[in-house]
């Protein structure tokens, strides 16, 4: 089947990603798995992936400072007590329509 193929492939990758990038993807799984879950997609809920610590608004961007949850097996965070990672901040905005989000670090501070 390609498509498992695909995200076999996907998987691999992941190995190569940078600090910096690993977490912007995360925050891109975090809109992700929203939508989704929006859309009824999800059949059932999802473990829950971050806890909100702070929530700023700016302009028209939403910064949460979350704790979140990788999804890596045997990882600390895992389970319902798990120790979750963070809490760092995003940012959040809507582009045409779609919501955006941005990984912005252990400090809080505005992205451009
Ligand atoms: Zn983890």
């Amino acid at each position: 089947m390609p498509k498992r193929l695909n995200f076999d492939r996907l998987r691999a990758a992941l190995d190569t990603l940078k600090l910096e990038q690993a977490k912007q993807l995360q925050a891109d799984l975090i809109v992700l798995i929203e939508q989704l879950e929006q859309q009824g997609n999800t059949p059932q809920p999802a473990p829950k992936v971050r806890e909100v610590v702070e929530v700023r608004q700016l302009g028209d961007r939403l910064y949460q400072l979350e704790r979140v949850r990788c999804g890596k097996a045997g990882c600390k965070c895992q389970g319902e007590k798990g120790q979750l990672h963070g809490p760092y901040w995003y940012a959040y905005w809507r582009t045409e329509g779609k919501l955006k989000s941005r990984y912005v670090g252990k400090q809080f501070r505005a992205i451009e």
